[in-house]
């Protein structure tokens, strides 16, 4: 090897190396970079797990806000409503405060009368407080005679005092001869302007077997009014009744003779429809206590519906419209020739609800006619005649839809919370039906209770603002109120096996509910009620709409409810405060045999 060559190998054997050792650098670099891009591969696997926990965690935090803020406005709403039912409870106890005078002709043929109303006055109270738990009640007396006795024997005035007071200053009046046919009738109604009438709910309880002097008055011959000129021309009796409206009073009057018929056309004339005016054919003294009785309890149940009438309408615009709409709304009783009604397809909403009583909703679509004008309205709704396809056939349907309506979407809301306490009252009475067949006793007595269903229908091509109707089948026969959603008992008809059904109700749902205001009708066979718009009072504020009152509601459906055979048949438990009164059930029966004769001539329909 020469020097160049070996040089050269040298120098090859140390590029050699040095390659070797660059090659080794290189390859720890590649390692490194493998490494390094695993590393931040590993990160970007990290960073993009953070970023998952990050939205989770923000999705989670945000998600206890929103059900935060749920929960506040739940319970707001729950506060409000309390509130709301609070303020409503007293003023339903409000509507059993009354002022009731009797207004009795004291001449010779009515002593029966004046010593029934002292015999019986304590019995009356003890009935009305078994209907009205809160009863606070103020007596008053007038008796009025005739022109010809000097003014301390022309009239006998109690001012509004209790019932003993009251029961010894009736036991002192004594009945004195009269002169003529007629009596001084607008002097005693002149003497009841003046009693201290602050009550809510003011009766006047008027019992006379002769009318008031006056050509205007009465048909008797010349010679038997001595007083014939007396108000010729119907002013003094006019001022009389104006004065009724102001005070608000509700006048009953009880008829004993065709005498007074003529007297009565005018004192009607006289109200003009401004204060109610019932007139009862009262025909002997042993009738007064029930027509006292009906006559008390009708006027405070009236002003109690009114009051959760307002109750359920308030704040939805759903008060009662007849105003300048109603000019606008035309009607026909009519149902129309349904060859000339256009089929729509409409979307249906119904319920459906299981034992746990939670329920479900269903949609489908289906076809209906509709009429283009409404037959009825009530206070809050139209309602249209329908027909609705079922399969290959169409039915008869009633829709109803509210009046002068804004929010659709509050509306919506509205409709399914009638869905849902229909549908909860039907599961609960096919599970009272079965109940009811499988005990012996008395099955007489219990009927079968069925609820119409109710569907929500949507149609989009509706007029005016309001797209949503309920849909229910059509059903012919005399619609009856059973009951209310305070307390109130129809005593004409009492319905044992519904008043059973409301308290079974509670006991099936461990006291969170009670199924009340039942109305329908008593259909064909007389074996079934087919019921409509019933209330469910729940402990869960937030369901059943404004109808429900919850708890308090409860209390005062027991307030009321005397238990009857068919609740002890299937041994339902009585509540603490529950009414137990016997007495009420008695004098029903007894005053149903003769309410015929009683109130054959009742005009009330005409003048409410
Ligand atoms: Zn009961």
């Amino acid at each position: 090897m020469d020097k160049k060559s070996s040089v050269s190998s040298r120098h090859s054997a140390s590029t050699l190396s040095d390659i070797a050792t660059l090659r080794r650098q290189l390859d720890a670099i590649e390692r490194f970079e493998k490494q390094n891009t695993h590393e931040s591969s590993r990160l970007d696997e990290i960073r993009k797990q953070c970023d998952v926990l990050q939205k989770e965690s923000i999705e989670r935090l945000s998600s206890i806000s929103q059900k935060q803020i749920n929960a506040q406005e739940q319970l707001q709403f729950v506060l409000k409503r309390t509130k709301e039912i609070n303020q409503m409870m007293k003023a339903l106890q409000e509507s059993e405060s009354v002022d009731v005078c009797f207004l009795m002709d004291c001449t010779n043929s009515m002593q029966k009368f004046i010593i029934e109303v002292k015999d019986r006055i304590f019995e009356t109270i003890r009935l009305l407080k078994s209907r009205f738990s809160h009863l606070n009640i103020r007596l008053a007396f007038v008796g009025y005679r005739d022109l010809n006795l000097p003014e301390e024997r022309q009239f006998s005035i109690l001012d509004f005092t209790d019932e003993d007071k009251f029961h010894s200053f009736v036991s002192m009046v004594k009945c004195e001869y009269g002169g003529d046919a007629c009596e001084d009738v607008l002097g005693g109604l002149q003497k009841t302007v003046h009693l201290q009438w602050n009550q809510p709910v003011r009766i006047l309880i008027h019992v006379a077997d002769c009318p008031s002097h006056g050509r205007r008055y009465h048909d008797l011959p010349e010679h038997k009014d001595h007083y014939l000129s007396s108000d010729n021309d119907g002013a003094i009796g006019q001022e009389l009744f104006d004065k009724f409206v102001q005070l608000d009073l509700k006048y009953f009057f009880g008829r004993l003779t065709s005498h007074t018929d003529k007297m009565m056309e005018q004192f009607i004339q006289f109200g003009q429809k401004r204060i109610s005016i019932e007139e009862i054919n009262l025909k002997n003294f042993q009738n007064l206590l029930p027509f006292i009785v009906e006559s008390i309890s009708r006027s405070i149940s009236k002003t109690a519906s009114s009051l959760l009438k307002s109750h359920s309408a308030v704040e939805s615009n759903l008060q009662n419209t007849k105003t300048s709409r109603i000019s606008r709304i035309s009607f026909d009783s009519i149902e129309p020739d349904w060859l000339n009604i256009p089929m729509k397809k409409v979307q249906v909403i119904k319920y459906q609800c299981n034992d746990q009583l939670v329920c479900e909703q269903i949609n489908e679509s289906t076809n209906i006619k509709i009429a283009e004008k409404p037959f009825a309205e009530g206070a809050m709704r139209l309602a249209f005649y329908g027909l609705m396809q079922n399969k290959d056939k169409w039915e008869k349907v009633v829709l109803k839809k509210y009046k002068n309506i804004h929010n659709n979407i509050d509306m919506k809301e509205k409709y399914l919370e009638l869905l849902d306490c229909q549908t909860i009252a039907d599961h609960l009475a096919q599970e009272f039906n079965k109940l009811s067949l499988s005990t012996n006793e008395s099955t007489s007595t219990i009927k079968k209770i069925k609820f119409i269903m109710t569907k929500l229908v949507f149609d989009p091509e509706s007029e005016g603002n309001v797209h949503f109707f309920t849909i229910e089948r059509f059903i012919d026969g005399s619609y009856k109120k059973f009951s209310n959603n305070a307390g109130y008992v129809n005593h004409e008809d009492p319905a044992v096996t519904l008043q059973a059904f409301s308290h079974w109700t509670y006991e099936r749902t461990n006291g969170n509910m009670i199924v009340v205001d039942l109305q329908g009708i008593d259909i064909g066979d007389n074996q079934t009620y087919l019921l409509t718009d019933p209330c469910i009072h729940s402990t869960d504020l937030t369901r059943f709409g404004r109808t429900n009152l919850g708890k308090p509601g409860i209390k005062r459906f027991f307030e009321t409810h005397v238990c009857n055979s068919i609740c002890q048949t299937l041994k339902l438990k009585m509540i603490e405060n529950q009414s137990v009164t016997k007495t009420s059930s008695k004098y029903d029966s007894n005053f149903i045999e003769k309410k015929s004769s009683i109130i054959n001539k009742s005009i009330s329909s005409k003048h409410s």
